[in-house]
């Protein structure tokens, strides 16, 4: 799998997280799934943060509030070329730190 794909599916899977949905990192080696699965938490913290009263504000930009639903349209529509670039470099620094 290229680091490319694989950033999209971090990706992808991150903003699922950020709103509380459950993801799947289909055809992901065991041997680097916690790595990954280290990503996307971190990842997801970054997507998204609590609105004052109820629903999720977007982090990235601020807006909100949404529904999580709303949120993962939002991040896929606006910023899903910014997440799988941070994506990459989260990636790029797990793989460093845990193969020297
Ligand atoms: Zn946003």
């Amino acid at each position: 799998m290229s680091l490319d794909k694989l950033a999209l599916l971090v990706a992808e899977a991150a903003m699922r997280r950020a709103v509380g949905l459950n993801y799947k990192l289909p055809g992901v080696p065991a041997g680097v799934r916690r790595g990954v699965e280290r990503v996307v938490e971190r990842l997801a913290s970054e997507l998204a943060e609590p609105a004052s009263g109820s629903g999720l504000r977007c982090r990235l930009c601020g807006r909100g509030p949404y529904t999580p639903t709303g949120l993962l349209l939002h991040l896929r529509r606006v910023h899903r070329d910014q997440v799988a670039r941070r994506a990459a470099e989260l990636l790029a620094a797990e793989l460093l730190a845990t193969h020297r």
